[in-house]
């Protein structure tokens, strides 16, 4: 789940983390007002889920009001890499001497936390790493003992971070990676750090993002996850509840568990065909959730053919069959459904299921068989071609 700036802002200065004041704006009459609020000259910032938006005249400084409405309005409706500007956060000036990067992320392969320090802030991470590998301190950071005072300082004299704002450096440093961990967050990046001509660090921008299944103990992620930016697919089937990932080929898929929905995946890949999304319906393949399933992905104008790959286990070979039957009922299906049903009590779904099958709803043995014929008939809807 990924947070905008200002919301990463916001969370870091409850952590008493030193940010610039803002105000969000949906308007540019908003941005004015808001602009006239915090005192010029400000910062009009765009607020996506993607970085490299000042590079994409989505960060401008105004030095008047005139300026604040003519960027606030040439920045909404903007397209940042696919995302359109739907935001504003209007941010007093900063005046920047330095632009250090620092951010903390998980390292799963050492098992650790990692944090990555660097005094050439204000580019992008990787072209730093490219350019200059030794331009960036690493600290791995174990998640019981923590990041220690003594640590911190070590990584912050390693980055060749200035003396004199060393200390100040090594204290949000301490205090970020509290934030980090205290927010669930996957990942927390700060570029720029910044030094200010007074001497003052400051967090100019952030990228959170947070575990969503933490969600359960933060009671304000409720409000990020208002916020996320989702393919229209993913959305519909989000507000369904649904375990759902958009793909780009034509075979629908629908499963039960994560697992399977990923086989399902694969065999599809495996018989030549492309699947359009990944569908995982849970446990309980009730009417309810089959209906919303397959509603979903019938409005996927991608779709040639559906796939249903079910494996009962707590779940009954029947419900499934009779919540196939009802969803089928309640929901026109433009494309032909396959079906593949096993485990708990398949034979019984099977015998239900028999007399409903006609030339666009059948029924395969195996996973491997329905796979084959889900990706047959999404060759014929789509022209005629065969794998
Ligand atoms: P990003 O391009 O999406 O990473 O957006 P940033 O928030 O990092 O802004 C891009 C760049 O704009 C920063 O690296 C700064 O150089 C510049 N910038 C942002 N805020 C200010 C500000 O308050 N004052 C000045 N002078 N420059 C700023
Ligand atoms: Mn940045």
């Amino acid at each position: 789940m990924d947070l905008f700036e200002h919301q990463g802002k916001e969370l870091f200065a409850r952590y008493g983390l030193p940010v610039p004041s803002g105000e969000v704006a949906l308007s540019p009459e908003e941005a004015v007002a808001a602009a006239s609020r915090l005192g010029l000259p400000v910062v009009v910032k765009a607020q996506v889920h993607t970085g490299g938006r000042g590079k994409a005249g989505g960060v401008k400084l105004a030095a008047d009001l005139d300026a604040v409405r003519g960027h606030a309005s040439d920045i909404l409706g903007l397209d940042i890499s696919g995302h359109i500007v739907r935001r504003l956060w209007i941010e007093e000036a900063s005046d920047i001497a330095e632009e250090y990067y620092a951010s903390f992320t998980l390292d799963r392969s050492a098992r650790k936390h990692l944090g990555m320090l660097s005094v050439e802030g204000g580019v992008e991470i990787e072209t730093v790493a490219a350019r200059d590998p030794e331009a960036i301190a690493r600290i791995h950071i174990d998640p019981v003992d923590g990041l220690s005072q003594q640590a911190c300082h070590h990584w912050v004299r390693a980055a060749r971070i200035p003396e004199a704002v060393a200390d100040a450096v090594a204290g949000v440093l301490e205090t970020l990676y509290r934030a980090y961990v205290d927010a669930d967050a996957d990942l927390v990046e700060v570029n720029p750090l910044i030094v200010t001509s007074a001497g003052e660090v400051v967090l100019l921008d952030s990228k959170i993002t947070l575990d969503a299944n933490s969600t359960f103990r933060h009671d304000d992620y409720a409000a990020y996850d208002a916020t996320q930016t989702r393919d229209e697919r993913e959305q519909a089937a989000h507000a369904k509840g649904l375990q759902y990932v958009g793909l780009d080929g034509s075979v629908g898929v629908i499963a039960n568990g994560a697992g399977l929905a990923m086989s399902t995946v694969d065999v599809v890949n495996q018989v030549g065909g492309r699947p359009a999304n990944f569908l995982d319906i849970g446990g309980g393949a009730n009417a309810e959730v089959m209906s919303n399933a397959l509603e979903v992905i019938n409005n996927d104008p991608a779709v040639r053919s559906i796939l249903i790959n079910i494996f009962g286990g707590i779940t009954r070979g029947e419900e499934i069959a009779n919540g196939i039957i009802e969803a089928t009922g309640r929901v026109d299906i433009d494309s032909p459904i396959v079906i593949r049903l096993d485990g708990t009590n398949a034979a019984e779904g099977r015998e239900l299921l028999e007399p409903h099958l006609n030339d666009t709803l059948t029924m395969e043995p195996t996973m491997l068989d329905a796979a084959r014929r889900a990706v047959e008939l999404a060759g014929a809807g789509a022209g005629g071609v065969q794998p």
